[in-house]
């Protein structure tokens, strides 16, 4: 088959791999398209050691089942399906508590490690096991279902803590998955939604996908326009999609007394902690990481309209070019920012 496999740092080849064959309780997926992720785009330079050359990448994707391994029970070929990015255990106490997530043995499709090398869906074919699908409802597109993944993401963050239907949230940082979460929130009838980023056109998009209000975060008066917004209170809950301290701290200064701030970005190690104030406020910190299983409610939502991923996608471009577009990307050239490839 043929692959874009990362050969070296920062250099992708086009070019003939062995087809994996499905094993015991796996398939194997033409892939019809593939997302991809800002993982992939920083993972290709090398910094964080995560696409370790070989690698073909790609864990945000859809495609139709070609074939199934011995003992594949609920799946059939011709089958259309997007699939987990995350393979789990199923057995340890994480796993069996429904927090697969957070699996012992967790291995990311597409990623290659100190620990594994996974080999991901930038290729005709992927294999993966058969508890990760999901099958598409018949009104969502490839390209819309290799959007499930980031999703998912959001989703998972979005129900970390509970929102009031009447309440507020504001979401620092609206790249894809800020994005989705306004969405997401906006889908599930939070009535106030702010959306906050340093990019006027990434507030743009914002406004245009169901966030309420907008602010620059480099406007001097950023907080006090929040404040304005929500009566002087502050947000029920404050989501923060970035990961830097600057971005955690302004959760928590516009989080209202007694409420969340969740965070999902993370490109921060360590930050300062106001503690004083978060225990003064009583707030409540939640992490979030990746997703756990919420790819049947994020498909629901965009078979029912409720949230628009095409709106979100930059472009999408063949594989054969992929060294090209994830060097744009990778570059910011071209306004591109979420790209999806098609084998
Ligand atoms: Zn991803
Ligand atoms: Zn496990």
């Amino acid at each position: 088959m043929k692959a874009l496999v990362l050969e070296e740092y920062n250099h992708f080849v086009y070019k003939d791999v062995e087809t994996p064959l499905p094993g015991p309780g796996e398939v194997r997926v033409r892939v019809m398209a593939c997302s991809v992720c800002g993982s992939d785009v920083k993972g290709m330079d090398g910094s964080t050691g995560r696409r370790q050359p070989p690698i073909i990448m790609g864990h945000e994707a859809a495609g139709v089942i070609e074939s199934v391994g011995e003992g594949v029970k609920g799946y059939k070929a011709g089958d259309r399906v997007t699939f987990d990015s995350t393979i789990y255990c199923n057995t340890c106490d994480m796993c069996r508590a429904g927090v697969i997530n957070l699996c012992d043995h967790r291995e990311v499709i597409g990623v290659s490690c100190d620990d594994y090398r996974h080999h991901g869906a930038m290729a005709e074919f992927v294999v993966v096991p058969e508890y990760v699908l999901y099958r598409l409802p018949g009104n969502v597109t490839y390209q819309q279902a290799s959007m499930v993944e980031p999703m998912s993401v959001a989703y998972h963050g979005v129900t970390r803590c509970e929102v009031p239907v009447g309440g507020s949230a504001m979401v620092v940082g609206v790249g894809t998955i800020g994005l989705f979460v306004v969405q997401i929130l906006k889908s599930l009838g939070v009535k106030q939604v702010i959306a906050v980023d340093i990019a006027p056109k990434r507030l743009d998009m914002a406004r245009k996908n169901g966030a309420d209000a907008t602010v620059d975060s480099t406007a001097p008066d950023a907080d006090e326009q929040v404040l304005a917004l929500t009566g002087g209170k502050g947000v029920d809950a404050a989501y923060d999609a970035t990961g830097l301290e600057s971005t955690v701290l302004m959760c928590t200064r516009l989080a209202k007394l007694n409420g969340s701030v969740v965070l999902i970005g993370n490109i921060a190690k360590e930050m300062k902690f106001p503690l004083q104030y978060v225990v003064t406020h009583q707030l409540s910190f939640f992490g979030s990481c990746a997703s756990a299983g919420e790819y049947d409610k994020c498909l629901e939502l965009i078979a029912a309209g409720k949230v628009d991923v095409d709106a979100m996608i930059s472009g999408s471009f063949p594989l054969e070019e992929g060294d090209k577009w994830m060097h744009k990307v990778y570059n910011r050239e071209d306004g591109l920012d979420k790209i999806v490839l098609i084998p």
